[in-house]
């Protein structure tokens, strides 16, 4: 029987540690504020927004809602952002992407000072954990390996396989993974024979923006699967990467969607808005 990793669980005992050290910190008259920027009010962005703003309020953080006009200008958001780096009472800076076609998201995240990066997307916070630098960590990648811990799944000397080379998803899982000393490979669009390659894995996971596309072909007996897509199905009803009803016979553990990787985002969000108080970047 496959052992299903409870990411709503984890996530859950995530925020109640995070929760008790700001409470500790609040005793001592240190304050966490998170400013949340939206651009445009594309439905699935309010939700994660709403939800982002909900953990805050759990978790005991601040949050500074600051909710843009579609039209906004990239010089407009982009001296918000100067500005709430200016501004000594802000510890995290979050611009909720995607942002509208007028504007460069690459330069935006480029403005975030990188030490209120809490999504970890700056080119600093990238290249500090590419050679083992502090730094912000982006927050799904970091989710999963606090899954993998958590469920006490042993990473060291494993076959890591990674489906999907993003720079939000795939490219950090892979330093990550590399961190906690697995044997990593990257697969992509472009890799030949997926199917074997994906085989090999100890742990699969599967980040390729593709509904139910990996079956368990592509799955060795006994691996553990982590799967990071979302999609809404033809019934409307949530679903990952991964064909779970097919795999899940043929895998020690597996993350199911929703309830899987998704939770933990957020989590990990909120832990990266202590760490901008409590760790120097
Ligand atoms: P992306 O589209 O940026 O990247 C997908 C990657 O998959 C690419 O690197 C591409 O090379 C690879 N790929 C595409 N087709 C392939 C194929 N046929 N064979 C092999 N590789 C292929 O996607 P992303 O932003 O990394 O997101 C991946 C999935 O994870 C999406 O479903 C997204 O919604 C989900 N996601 C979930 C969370 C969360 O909080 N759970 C966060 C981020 C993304």
């Amino acid at each position: 029987m496959a052992f299903i990793i409870d990411g709503k669980k984890i996530a859950a005992e995530i925020k109640d540690e995070l929760k008790q050290k700001v409470t500790k910190l609040t005793e001592d008259g240190v304050a966490i504020t998170l400013a949340v920027i939206q651009v445009g009010n594309d439905p699935a962005s309010s939700v994660y927004v709403g939800n982002k703003k909900k953990a805050c309020e759990y978790v005991g953080i601040n949050s500074l809602s600051y909710e843009l006009a579609e039209s906004t200008t990239q010089e407009e958001l982009l001296s918000l952002v100067e500005a709430l780096n200016a501004d000594a009472k802000i510890n995290g800076i979050l611009v909720q992407l995607p942002l509208p076609s007028q504007i460069d998201e690459d330069l935006v995240i480029k403005t975030i000072s990188p030490t209120k990066d809490v999504d970890g997307f700056h080119p600093q916070s990238v290249g500090a954990l590419s050679i083992g630098q502090k730094g912000f960590i982006s927050c799904t990648p970091g989710g999963v390996i606090q899954l993998l811990k958590r469920s006490g799944i042993p990473m060291e000397g494993k076959e890591c396989v990674i489906i999907g080379r993003s720079n939000i998803v795939g490219k950090p899982m892979a330093l990550l993974m590399l961190r906690e000393n697995a044997t990593v490979t990257v697969c992509h669009s472009r890799t030949k024979n997926l199917m074997e390659v994906a085989k090999r894995a100890d742990i699969l996971i599967v980040a390729i923006g593709k509904p139910l596309f990996v079956t368990k072909d592509f799955v060795k007996e006994g691996a553990v699967v982590i799967d990071v897509g979302i999609h809404r199905d033809a019934e409307n009803k949530l679903c990952g990467d991964v064909d779970y009803q097919d795999v899940l016979e043929h895998v020690s553990a597996i993350t199911p969607v929703p309830g899987g990787v998704g939770p933990m985002t957020i989590a990990m969000l909120m832990n990266n808005c202590v760490e901008a108080v409590t760790k120097s970047k």
